[in-house]
């Protein structure tokens, strides 16, 4: 289903959201002051203009408003990030997701009511030094401080067992959401799936069950 974005502040952060939706061929608003910014994205969004995200006469006639999902990337300037995220707010955008400088700028647009706050220094800098940690984890998402998805690779120690010849559940407390097998994926496997060397194991779990899964299990 296509759905709707805007995308107010085209930085480095913004510019590959913007992109990305448009190539899942969503609808995207690009929106920035620069408007060297705004050209370099004409082609790679729906529409892309200049505007001040903090100028509400100007937000309200893009008709921001009618946007499910407003995406702000202002980066530096932390005050008008703020102010944008309130005049969204104000307008009643449902879903508005702004990208965090820094803690006391995530305080700030908490209270005024963002509805998830990105640091994406931080959340990738967490995410590579798992990858670093272990050949195994290909990929890691934090779902809570004590929970995780992680994908991992099938060794040669789990090829040609099944699921519940493994019994990973009893043992280690983890649930293999699916496996990656080249382009195939296999979502919900079955106890009887049979397991081979280089799979990609997506399993959810406590973080150190997980741990204990890719250092002792695998
Ligand atoms: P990143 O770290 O993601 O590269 P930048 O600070 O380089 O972030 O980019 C932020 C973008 O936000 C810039 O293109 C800047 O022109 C834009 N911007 C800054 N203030 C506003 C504003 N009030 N309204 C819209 N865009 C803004």
């Amino acid at each position: 289903m296509k759905k709707q974005f805007a995308v107010i502040g085209l930085g480095r952060f913004g510019g590959s959201v913007c992109k990305e939706l448009y190539t899942m061929g969503h609808e995207v608003l690009a929106i920035d002051v620069n408007e060297e910014r705004v050209n370099n994205y004409a082609h790679t969004s729906t529409h892309a203009v200049v505007a001040n995200g903090t100028d509400e006469n100007a937000l309200t006639s893009l008709g921001i408003r009618n946007f499910e999902h407003v995406i702000v990337a202002i980066g530096d300037n932390i005050q008008a990030s703020i102010l944008c995220t309130l005049l969204l707010k104000e307008l009643k955008v449902k879903q508005v997701w702004v990208k965090a400088q820094n803690q006391y700028h995530h305080k700030v647009v908490e209270k005024i009511g963002a509805d998830r706050i990105i640091h994406p220094e931080h959340d990738m800098g967490v995410r590579v030094a798992h990858y670093l940690v272990s050949e195994k984890i290909i990929d890691y998402i934090e779902l809570s401080p004590e929970y995780s998805i992680v994908e991992l690779m099938a060794t040669e120690k789990v090829s040609k067992r099944t699921i519940a010849q493994l019994n990973i559940r009893a043992k280690f407390g983890c649930t293999i959401l699916g496996l990656k097998r080249g382009e195939e994926v296999i979502v919900s496997p079955t106890p009887d799936q049979m397991i081979i060397e280089k799979d990609i194991i997506i399993i959810v779990g406590e973080n150190n069950d997980l741990k204990r899964f890719e250092e002792d299990g695998l």
